[in-house]
């Protein structure tokens, strides 16, 4: 076991024995909604929200937000409503919105409502009417360059537009005018007007409407007009009344605006949500951000959204993950106050101890070379009891064939080789796994000196489970094998990590793509497996054993078989990094 697997063992064990849910530490943000509860906030308001952006598919960052605020909601009982945060109708779609429905489902969490921040549209539209006529908002017909001179630096105070104080009637006129599509794209934006010279330049006049003459995937061409995040997003919380809007760190500045948006329409009678801010999961050998996700899916890097090796729910999926093991990782990693990059070895962590409790062992030669055991009878086969998982008794067994040839793993075989190969060599033997000793005897090999057969010959007594003190004799290595006559042939998809650098994104003045790894998709055309596996579903996962776990490809078919590797058994990365 390497030293950062009993690591997350520990961590592991230390996490499901000595703390279940009711006694684990709270999280930070536990502790501040404790607090708010300990100072009178009624339990029953308590309610929190998801809100992505239809702009992408969600990735195992977003996971950690889901399973943060639909985790809330199950320890505190509380409503957690997915709400599509839609204001952009130039990146939108609702193939987006109808995956990331379809991944948050699948991780197992349900939404109370699901609501899109477009359905506030004439909500928001009127608050800012309401703002212009209480002297809080102008329109400003310079261009974006000239307002962003006047902008200012964290060092340098702003400047005042020289529109800033228009009059009311002049401002909601425009505003109007802006509405009904009378101005081009770019010439006019409704600003909030509050200080050009804050320390905190989210405060200098920022925009909340700008003119977008597009089509939005739900309200079509009503809009001339689409209000910014800032302004849309505390507006959105308080028409649901969340009480907690749980964001990443990146937002912790926006706080302030947030509290000055709903100190212009709060009423006292109803919840005043809250922001709070934790940090963004980044996890190692991958980069996270959905711009960059999509230039991958559009330059045709990898094979779509839910291509195995991208960092997707849907390429997670894919590639054989769980949603226990995602929502265990999601957990072990917890919520951080600062900012820090969690080490993929932790995700793969995950699914293995998922797996080798949940999925059926099997055998599959990916590299095969032939056996002969010539003191099998000649045309004889026999179907041999096999255990399907030594970590669950109820998993029951199943029959393998057994014949006169068989196909083992080419790497398996030496000629000659020192004591440390517990595989099999001339003149030494193996157990073939639920079966027999065998002991090579001989090898063919052709002109060049490639081995064609191995020539074995087997003990009849030793056949495991079979109770005979043959079967119980000890033998230094174990074989996986299929039987010649009985192999389905399969294609297996070899994923590694999509990216060589542990932080590809994070290298000034080098692209991300520059460190994409080659080798990460290797596929094997060549690859035998037992023939129970012709009765598999699309997404079955399976141990190949010694080898790793796989799964069945969506593209798999009853006559062509597709596996992909979700991960091996060992960490060969770990080996490569030592060996450097
Ligand atoms: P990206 O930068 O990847 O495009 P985003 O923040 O623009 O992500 P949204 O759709 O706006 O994506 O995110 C929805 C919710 O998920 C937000 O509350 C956001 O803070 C949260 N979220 C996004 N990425 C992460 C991450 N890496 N870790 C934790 N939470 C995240
Ligand atoms: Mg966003």
């Amino acid at each position: 076991m390497s030293h950062s697997s009993q690591l997350f063992s520990l961590i592991l064990l230390f996490s499901t024995k000595t703390m279940d849910d009711n006694t684990k530490a709270l999280n930070f943000l536990e502790q501040i909604i404790e607090e708010d509860l300990s100072n009178g906030l009624d339990a029953n308001k308590l309610r929190f929200r998801f809100p992505p952006e239809p702009n992408g598919y969600l990735h195992i960052g977003h996971a950690a937000s889901i399973c943060l605020n639909f985790g809330l909601g199950l320890k505190y009982k509380a409503p957690v409503n997915l709400r599509f945060d839609d204001t952009n109708p130039t990146k939108e779609e609702q193939e987006y919105v109808d995956a990331i429905k379809h991944d948050i489902k699948w991780l197992g969490f349900k939404w109370d409502k699901e609501l899109y921040s477009s359905d506030y549209f004439q909500q928001l539209y009127n608050w800012a009417v309401l703002l212009i006529k209480n002297g809080k908002a102008y329109v400003d017909d310079q261009s974006s360059e000239v307002m962003a001179q006047q902008k200012g630096t964290p060092v340098k105070e702003g400047t005042n537009s020289p529109f800033r104080d228009r009059s009311v009637a002049e401002n909601l006129a425009l505003f109007e005018k802006m509405k009904q599509g009378d101005f081009e794209e770019g010439t006019h934006v409704l600003r909030a007007k509050i200080d050009m010279t804050s320390p905190n330049m989210l405060m200098r006049d920022p925009i909340i409407y700008r003119i977008l003459k597009r089509a939005h995937h739900r309200t079509g061409t009503d809009w001339n007009i689409y209000p910014m995040y800032d302004w849309t997003h505390g507006e959105s919380d308080y028409i649901e009344q969340v009480s907690h809007s749980i964001c990443t760190l990146e937002f912790k500045n926006h706080r302030e605006l947030y509290d000055w948006f709903l100190d212009q329409v709060y009423d006292t009678e109803l919840l005043r949500p809250k922001q709070r801010e934790f940090a963004r999961r980044n996890l190692s050998y991958t980069v996270m951000s959905k711009r960059k996700l999509l230039q991958l899916v559009e330059e045709n890097l990898v094979n779509g959204w839910d291509d195995p090796r991208m960092p997707t729910i849907s390429g997670l999926r894919r590639r054989g993950y769980t949603p226990e093991a995602i929502r265990k990782f999601s957990d072990l990693a917890g919520i951080a106050k600062r900012d820090n990059v969690t080490d993929v070895a932790l995700l793969e962590f995950c699914i293995k101890d998922h797996l080798n409790k949940t999925a059926p062992r099997v055998m599959a030669v990916l590299n095969p070379v032939k056996v002969l055991i010539t003191n099998y009878p000649k045309g004889g086969e026999e179907w041999l009891d096999a255990e399907n998982n030594p970590e669950d008794e109820s998993a029951g067994s199943r029959k393998v064939p057994f014949a006169r040839e068989i196909y083992i793993e080419r790497e398996d075989f030496r000629e000659q080789a020192n004591k440390k190969f517990f595989r099999l060599k001339l003149d030494k033997e193996v157990r073939l796994k639920n079966a027999y000793i065998i002991k090579a005897n001989s090898v063919v090999k052709n002109d060049a000196g490639d081995i064609l057969e191995i020539h074995c010959t087997y003990d009849p007594l030793s056949k495991s489970g079979s109770g005979t003190p043959e079967s119980q004799r000890r033998v230094k290595g174990t074989l996986h094998w299929v039987s010649v006559k009985h192999a389905v042939p399969a294609e297996v998809h070899l994923y590694d990590r999509l990216f060589s650098h542990e932080a590809p994104d994070a290298q000034k003045e080098v692209d991300f793509k520059t460190f994409i790894n080659q080798d990460s998709l290797i596929i094997n055309k060549n690859a035998l497996v037992e023939p129970s596996l012709t009765a598999a579903n699309i997404g079955d996962r399976f141990q190949f054993q010694r080898l790793g776990y796989f799964n069945i490809d969506d593209d798999s078919t009853p006559e062509k078989l597709v596996f992909n590797r979700t991960v091996p058994l060992r960490d060969s990365w770990a080996k490569t990094e030592k060996r450097k």
